[in-house]
């Protein structure tokens, strides 16, 4: 709930995972793959002393180099290739008469929250799994046999901004016949306090790249940290996969404010058809959204929800300033380096496009389904 996501110290359930991470990046016969979600990026350098302007993504990467792992991943490229699923699921939806409305499925807060509050809509949820499972998965199954033939097994880090995914990536359910998705969750608090046990001096570190090919991303996948992010990447997807043309920003955009009220909605015309979306973050606004729904009040095809407000920029793992609440300058940062992409849609990705070229065919494929889906009624968080 939200005094789960959001106790100020995080004291009350942020279990420790720095000695079992640790304890791999020590192991020689293991393979330490990190990634890194899409929020981290906009606020792991207020931890250790950097500026906005010093605390880059690919200063993020040299310092995740800094504390010894293998390989060093993007979460943003899962989160291109969640939308892939669920906007191709979205467009499936569409045109069935499911009950309306489909939910994302991308953030565990929420997604607990569904399943002990409001289980009447759990069916309604996407099957996607969260962008870290899926990031997960691909690692544990494209990499197994090369780290089999070193005779090593793999260790898949997540470093969030999200103290649910530290029971996310415990769930049974959401592993495939390569293992877990996902070995252990570091909230971004628990990254910084590494950085400051290895003494890493973060402003030194010269800027390199993620490892590819699960490093590359688009601006679709970065917004995914605030809240209407993954609304607006799915729609720009989505809209590609029905009309065979991108939309324009500016028709998928959800970030208009609309303080008295606890969502925010739209109608979009989606070549000819009328698409009602809405949006909200915190699960105060949640239960409102839900009600209103249960009640007939309101009608939507497609809804975003995120657990904290302001989406994941608001996290309960990210690092705290007391007294000063950054989720806003947070998402800024965010829009900027979508701005600032030269790659803004998830299915212009190309290393996303050879993924499914080489291993998981296409959305919504066998593959797809044992990598990269659940049966989200099958389990409880
Ligand atoms: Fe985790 Fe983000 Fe959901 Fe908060 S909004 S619970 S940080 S996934």
């Amino acid at each position: 709930g939200q005094c789960i996501t959001h106790c100020p110290t995080g004291a009350l359930t942020a279990r420790d995972d720095t000695g079992k991470v640790m304890k791999a990046l020590l192991d020689p016969e293991v393979i330490t793959v990190v990634q890194v979600a899409p929020a981290v990026r906009a606020a792991w350098g207020e931890g250790v002393g950097l500026t906005r302007e010093q605390a880059t993504p690919k200063r993020m990467a040299s310092a995740l180099r800094a504390l010894g792992f293998d390989k060093v991943f993007d979460t943003d490229f899962a989160a291109d290739l969640t939308i892939m699923e669920e906007g191709s699921e979205f467009v499936e939806f569409l045109s069935s008469d499911k009950p309306r409305p489909m939910f994302t499925s991308c953030c565990p807060g929420w997604v607990r929250f569904v399943k002990l509050h409001y289980p009447q809509f759990v069916p309604q949820l996407s099957s996607a799994k969260s962008p870290h499972q899926m990031e997960g998965a691909v690692v544990k199954n494209t990499m197994k046999a090369q780290a089999e033939e070193e005779g090593k097994r793999l260790f898949v880090v997540s470093v969030m901004p999200c103290v649910a995914k530290k029971y996310e990536c415990d769930v049974p359910q959401l592993s495939t016949e390569a293992g877990r998705d996902v070995d252990a969750v570091l909230t971004v608090r628990e990254f910084d306090r590494m950085l400051h046990m290895f003494r890493v001096d973060c402003a030194a570190l010269e800027e390199t790249d993620f490892d590819n090919p699960l490093g590359l991303s688009t601006g679709a996948g970065t917004i995914f940290g605030r809240t209407g992010g993954v609304m607006e990447a799915a729609l720009r997807s989505a809209v590609f996969l029905i009309t065979g043309q991108n939309p324009d920003f500016s028709a998928c955009d959800t970030t208009e404010s609309t303080p008295e009220k606890p969502w925010i909605s739209k109608e979009l015309d989606v070549a000819g058809t009328k698409v009602n979306i809405a949006v909200a973050s915190g699960l105060g606004n949640t239960a409102k959204l839900l009600d209103a729904l249960e009640a007939g009040e309101v009608h939507f095809d497609f809804v975003e929800i995120m657990a904290c407000p302001g989406g994941c920029v608001g996290g309960g793992g990210q690092p705290i300033e007391f007294n000063k609440e950054l989720a806003l300058e947070r998402a800024a940062n965010l829009n900027a380096l979508d701005e600032a992409d030269t790659l803004r849609y998830s299915h212009e990705n190309p290393d996303i496009q050879k993924l499914y070229a080489d291993w998981v065919g296409k959305p919504l494929s066998h593959v797809a389904h044992e990598w990269l889906h659940t049966d989200q009624t099958t389990w409880d968080i």
